[in-house]
Formats: structure tokens, C-alpha cells, sequence
């Protein structure tokens, strides 16, 4: 498996995400052309590619609470936990930061829109300021907020309210007996 090519731009530009689209794949063929060259890695070929291009990161939702650089520094701690964020953040400061703690809160606070109405955001979309963010959009975190959310707005369904009004402890029972970890009991 290999990584690559990358390429920057603007991932909500159209234009832009269609010169990746075709720049990507046209520098794969060049850059698998130059390994046939290596030693030992003459018989390389193409098996598989990605359907698409892959972008990390784009807009994100303002919340109820937005999730800050000092939490994810401090693995702060939140009443309203829904899941924690323990992946390091690939790009801080130009650095892969590790953190020291056993990872940052996720609030459920995060996943509420601040205005619109019935509507639960997860994944790439939370409430996130972006270094934070880059911890919180990696799969592992990604799947626990997935869980989540996908809970509060089957709660939020059921119980014909908007998932602003939810019980988060509520929430938070049903997570646990569904062996989620958050580091509290209800
Ligand atoms: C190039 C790249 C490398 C990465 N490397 C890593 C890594 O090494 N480790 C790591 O932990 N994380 C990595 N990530 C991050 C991680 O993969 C993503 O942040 C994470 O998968 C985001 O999850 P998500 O559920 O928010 O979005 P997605 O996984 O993108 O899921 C969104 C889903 O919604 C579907 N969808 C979109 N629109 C509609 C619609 N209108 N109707 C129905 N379905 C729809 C899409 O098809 C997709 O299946 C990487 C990301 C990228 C782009």
C-alpha cells in the first residue's frame, strides 16, 4: 500500500477538487514509473486506487460548544461527555503532538448547532476549533462520536424532542450499556 501523492488547495472548491482528482492520478502513474526504477521493486504494478479524493478537513458546525486548543492540550474533562479523543494531532504546530493524558472530552454540547433546529452533527462536522479538531476527526475518535450521535438522535426521535432538549444522562446510560468508554458513571 502505498501513500500519496498528496495536494493542497481548497477542498470546497470545485475547480480544485477536480484538478486533485485528475493531478493525483496522473503523478501516481509517474511516481510508480520512478519505483520500477529502484532495486529489487522493478515489478511493482498498480492494483487499486481510492474512488476518490480523500480531504480532511473543510467546514465545521458551530455549537452549543465550541472545542477548544487549551481543553485538548489539558484532556479536559466534561459533565456531558459523550466520547473521548485520544489521537494525537498529526499537524500542530508542523508537529505530530502526542498528548500526555489519556485523551480530551467530547461534550455532547459539541454536537448541537448552536441555531438550526433537530439536528445532530458528527465526525468531520462537530464543533471544533482546529487543533483540537485534527485529534478529534481521526477514526478512532470519529467511530465513538459516530456512536454517539447516532444515539441521541434515535433518543431525540423516539421521544419526539429536538436533540437540544435530550437528556444527556440519558444519553450517556445508553452509551455505557453499550460498552462505550467515557470515563464516568451514571
Ligand atoms: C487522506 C486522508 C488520510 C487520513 N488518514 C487517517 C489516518 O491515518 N488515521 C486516522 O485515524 N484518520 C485518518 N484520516 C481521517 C479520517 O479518515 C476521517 O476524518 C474520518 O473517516 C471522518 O469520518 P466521518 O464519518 O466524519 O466522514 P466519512 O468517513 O467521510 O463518512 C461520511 C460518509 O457519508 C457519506 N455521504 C456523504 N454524503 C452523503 C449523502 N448525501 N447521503 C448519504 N451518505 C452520504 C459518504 O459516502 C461517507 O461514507 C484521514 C483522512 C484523509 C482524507
Amino acid at each position: 500500500m502505498r501513500w500519496g501523492p498528496g495536494f493542497g488547495g481548497h477542498g470546497l472548491d470545485v475547480e480544485n477538487l477536480t484538478r486533485a482528482e485528475v493531478e493525483t492520478r496522473l503523478r501516481l502513474w509517474d511516481e510508480i514509473r520512478a519505483m520500477r526504477e529502484k532495486p529489487g521493486i522493478a515489478s511493482v504494478y498498480l492494483a487499486q486506487t481510492a474512488t476518490g479524493i480523500g480531504v480532511r478537513e473543510t467546514r465545521r458546525i458551530l455549537g452549543e460548544y465550541v472545542v477548544t486548543e487549551q481543553d485538548a492540550i489539558e484532556g479536559k474533562r466534561f459533565p456531558d461527555v459523550i466520547a473521548i479523543s485520544s489521537n494525537p494531532m498529526p499537524s500542530y504546530h508542523g508537529k505530530r503532538f502526542f498528548f500526555e493524558h489519556e485523551g480530551f472530552d467530547i461534550p455532547y454540547r459539541s454536537l448541537v448547532p448552536k441555531k438550526i433546529e433537530g439536528l445532530v452533527v458528527t465526525g468531520r462536522c462537530i464543533s471544533c476549533e482546529q487543533a483540537p479538531f485534527q485529534s478529534a476527526r481521526s477514526m478512532a475518535p470519529a467511530m465513538a462520536i459516530g456512536h454517539a450521535s447516532g444515539c441521541a438522535a434515535a433518543l431525540a426521535a423516539m421521544n419526539k424532542i429536538p436533540p437540544r432538549k435530550l437528556d444527556v444522562k440519558t444519553l450517556q446510560k445508553l452509551l455505557l450499556s453499550q460498552k462505550a468508554e467515557l470515563r464516568i458513571e451514571v
